[in-house]
């Protein structure tokens, strides 16, 4: 217990992210890690009916069952639970109630065509979730046991994910801190779980192109910040600004950062705009993974396939700092070719507007569509990697 409660001290004089991540494990050592072979599962007596594909709404209604591993600083990692789904029970003075001692990360199971089911790059979503949790004083864990474990509660909920192409089953493992004491330490108990929610193609209808406000009077992440951690603590804040936006006519914030009006992410996807740059080249840019922007596992993605698939055709592909006021000349001149957003939820979400001190910035569509042409291209490349329509080392394939 005594060098848990050091370890923080000494990382504290090292502001860099990393090394706070790297010094503090709230893992003593010689605790087990997850052991998935100790897997329980008591199955559901009352299976839930399934909601007709056309009525599912994201995050409203969840599958028979959850998944469920405790940690206590003592004793490492307890064998995990497959449960009926059921409410938690926590004591008031729990310290995720009171300090937000939560993170959290958002994937999808697919079906494809041959009825098997796949996951797209979980050992990125491990990866995230286990940096999110290391910043909190939360515990680590074994990014392959995990995915075997969701591997078991994915099959055991197959029913729940919809054959149709565009349909999901949303994943959302989630990490809690449980001690029950109001001083503010690390949590010496943990309770890992994962619950799921089915859900239908994000847009039924065909694209829907979005527009924003770019937000200046709040800031939704900053340098030594945890903006690029998926921590709880991250989103609440966002929601009176969301509010606001949305009362001006807007779908979305365009978050910016700082005086010189850095364009970081927009809603709680990562922002890519294209444009012809001022030494007239193609580029596609995003800002960089600078401690104020989260990590996407679909901005990795699109990159990945920009500079494999893009670069060759004369693109430049730039992770790099851009400004509102370049993204303004660029549309006053012309220049400005498309912007979007990139998530899980989505893949893409195309923008065709931007309100910024009062201006409002035009950005072109392709004719007739709600989306431009690299959207598109994006959305149609990543969504068939996830669907198996072509073979690819990011879809993984859930063994039976
Ligand atoms: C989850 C999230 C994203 C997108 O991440 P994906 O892994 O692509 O889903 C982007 N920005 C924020 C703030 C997020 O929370």
């Amino acid at each position: 217990m005594l060098a848990r409660r050091l370890r923080p001290a000494v990382a504290a004089r090292w502001p860099s992210q990393q090394l706070l991540a790297r010094c503090y494990s709230a893992q003593p050592k010689g605790t087990p890690d997850i052991d998935a072979s100790a897997l329980t599962i008591e199955k559901t007596t009352a299976p839930k009916p399934l909601l007709d594909a056309k009525d599912l709404i994201f995050g409203r209604t969840f599958t028979d069952h959850m998944l469920s591993v405790e940690w206590t600083a003592q004793d490492g990692w307890l064998p995990p639970r497959i449960t009926p789904y059921q409410n938690l029970s926590l004591d008031p003075a729990t310290c995720v109630l009171h300090y937000a001692f939560t993170c959290f990360e958002g994937m999808k199971a697919y079906k494809d065509a041959d009825d098997r089911i796949r996951l797209f790059r979980p050992d990125r979503n491990m990866h995230r979730l286990n940096r999110s949790s290391a910043r909190i004083a939360l515990p680590t864990f074994n990014h392959d046991t995990f995915i075997d474990l969701i591997s078991k509660f994915v099959n055991l909920e197959e029913r729940f994910i919809p054959k149709q192409k565009g349909y999901s089953l949303y994943l959302r493992p989630t990490m809690i801190g449980t001690q029950k004491t109001l001083g503010v330490g690390p949590p010496g108990s943990a309770l890992l779980y994962l619950i799921a929610s089915p859900v239908g193609p994000y847009y039924p209808t065909g694209f829907k192109a979005v527009t924003l406000e770019a937000t200046e009077y709040a800031v939704r992440a900053w340098p030594g910040g945890v903006g690029d951690r998926k921590l709880g603590a991250n989103y609440a804040p966002c929601i009176v600004p969301q509010i606001d936006a949305a009362k001006r006519g807007f779908q979305q914030n365009l978050w910016l950062f700082g005086e010189e009006g850095y364009v970081t992410e927009v809603g709680t996807m990562n922002m890519f705009v294209a444009w012809v740059n001022e030494e007239g080249v193609k580029e596609l840019i995003t800002a960089p993974l600078d401690g104020t922007i989260l990590e996407g596992v679909t901005r990795e993605s699109v990159l990945a396939l920009a500079r494999e698939r893009l670069v060759p055709e004369g693109w430049q592909v730039s992770e790099k700092k851009f400004t509102m006021a370049q993204m303004k000349k660029a549309a006053d001149e012309g220049r400005l070719l498309e912007a979007f957003g990139a998530g899980t939820a989505a893949v893409v979400s195309p923008i065709k507007g931007v309100s910024w001190r009062n201006q409002d910035i035009k950005i072109p569509l392709s004719p007739g569509k709600e989306t431009g042409p690299l959207a598109e291209k994006f959305w149609n490349w990543i969504s068939e990697i996830q669907y198996g329509e072509t073979s690819h080392p990011w879809s993984y394939v859930v063994p039976k």
